[in-house]
């Protein structure tokens, strides 16, 4: 089916033509008619599935519809019709690209707000008047507290990645928020997953939502080759390294569930000669979209990040997506799995589990109905030796290096050769 099956306006048909979308996603196909008809939406779907579009696209046509034929006659400066809260400040930025992309013949205007960077030019670009706002928690309530903010005039208001929103402990600010939104508006609600919280959170703030569920994770899942090594959590730096010694691990985004891990595995990587380098919220934003874009681009190898900080993260062509902890969450795993493996190519993704999260990975093999293939032969089984002193044999027994083991090469080969004939 075309876009303009689902009666969307010449300007942003055009639009969606230069950016070479030829029919809607099954979310847009759902999601954008009930939009349009003014309806609460309940939208269950993750990232890559092209969420951002099936709000972006009837929002824009809404407010379009809405303007003064003559914007120039109109007196005082705009106000903010539409907001978009989002969890983290990339997908802020991603979705700040999207309303460029498709409203760039609509004349309406929109500017994104996040922490971690100066609040002037965000203020400037507030002061000069917009028609939509994109923004994170904190930074939205700072300056709805300084008075850059006002949100009585929102009509479309758009809660995005509520699942997240939860896991980040902003559901406290969220409710802020929305205390401050007129009761009178229409409302999006999206969230990967559902939890009872999640519901509950919902239910207070949406009004006969129509409900809309795309389920990506399932196909995404099957088309991703995985594995899980059992290995002591001291020895998973060792193991880290000489599976990375695979020159077919072309970019690995390796997932961490702390920031201080993150930024260990990263210094371990690099000493051990591995282009890396890592994302995560203690990092400056400029830090962190250098780092993206060099590994978008394939300058940089291997991208250390936490869940939070790699929320939203869309690189084409990412061949492996390791797990060094495994997520206490297990819908957390098919997230992160799901950055590789996009538009049907092939993925790999690689577990790490320890003995403490031999739960975690109870609990996965659950939600995706299948037990992931254990990897048996690898130099470092988890044994009856127990976490740490297996290391410290390792490094006295072999000069020290992970280099110096004999059966690591023959052991790789057999990993490589077992993948290949999978
Ligand atoms: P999202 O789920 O919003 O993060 O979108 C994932 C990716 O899909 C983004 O790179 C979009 O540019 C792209 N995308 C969204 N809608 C379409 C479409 N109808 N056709 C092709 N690509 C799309």
């Amino acid at each position: 089916m075309p876009f303009k099956n689902l009666n969307i306006i010449e300007p942003i048909l055009r639009a969606l033509k230069t950016e070479g979308y030829t029919k809607p996603t099954p979310i847009q196909e759902q999601a954008i008619p009930i939009v349009l008809e003014g309806k609460d939406l309940l939208g269950c779907a993750q990232t890559g599935t092209g969420k951002t579009a099936a709000f972006a696209i009837p929002i824009l046509q809404i407010l379009r519809g809405e303007q003064h034929p003559e914007p120039h006659l109109i007196k005082g400066p705009r106000v903010i019709k539409s907001l978009i809260l989002t969890p983290t400040r990339e997908l802020a930025v991603q979705i700040g690209e999207s309303f460029t992309a498709y409203g760039r013949h609509t004349g309406l205007r929109h500017t994104v707000v996040f922490g971690g960077v100066s609040q002037h030019a965000q203020t400037n670009a507030l002061r000069s008047g917009i028609d939509i706002l994109i923004a994170t928690p904190g930074r939205l309530l700072d300056l709805m507290h300084q008075r850059f903010i006002h949100l009585q005039h929102v009509k479309i208001f758009v809660l995005d990645e509520a699942d997240r929103m939860l896991d980040m402990g902003f559901i406290v600010d969220v409710k802020k928020i929305v205390a401050k939104l007129p009761t009178q508006r229409q409302t999006l609600f999206f969230s990967a997953t559902m939890p009872t919280e999640i519901q509950r959170l919902a239910n207070t703030i949406l009004t006969h939502p129509e409900k809309v569920a795309v389920t990506p994770p399932a196909t995404t899942v099957e088309a991703i080759e995985q594995s899980v090594y059992f290995v002591a959590k001291s020895d998973k730096r060792l193991l880290l390294i000489h599976l990375l010694k695979d020159k077919s691990i072309e970019s690995a985004l390796i997932f961490t569930r702390t920031k201080h891990l993150a930024d260990r595995i990263t210094r371990d990587l690099v000493q051990a000669g591995v282009n890396a380098d890592a994302i995560h919220g203690n990092k400056s934003q400029n830090a962190r979209q250098r780092a993206l874009n060099s590994f978008k681009l394939k300058k940089l190898r291997v991208l250390v990040a936490t869940d939070i900080a790699a929320r939203g993260i869309d690189v084409d062509n990412l061949s492996h997506v390791i797990n060094y902890e495994l997520p206490n969450i297990a819908e957390t795993y098919v997230h992160r799995i799901g950055r590789t493996g996009r538009a049907g190519l092939s993925g790999v993704a690689i577990s790490f589990c320890d003995a403490e999260e031999k739960p975690y990975l109870r609990a996965i093999n659950r939600l995706i109905s299948k037990t992931i293939p254990v990897v048996e032969d690898h130099p470092f089984p988890l044994s009856h030796i127990g976490p740490g002193k297996h290391q410290d044999e390792v490094v006295k027994g072999v000069t020290g290096t992970v280099r110096s083991f004999g059966s690591l090469k023959a052991s790789r080969r057999k990993w490589s050769g077992a993948r290949r004939g999978r």
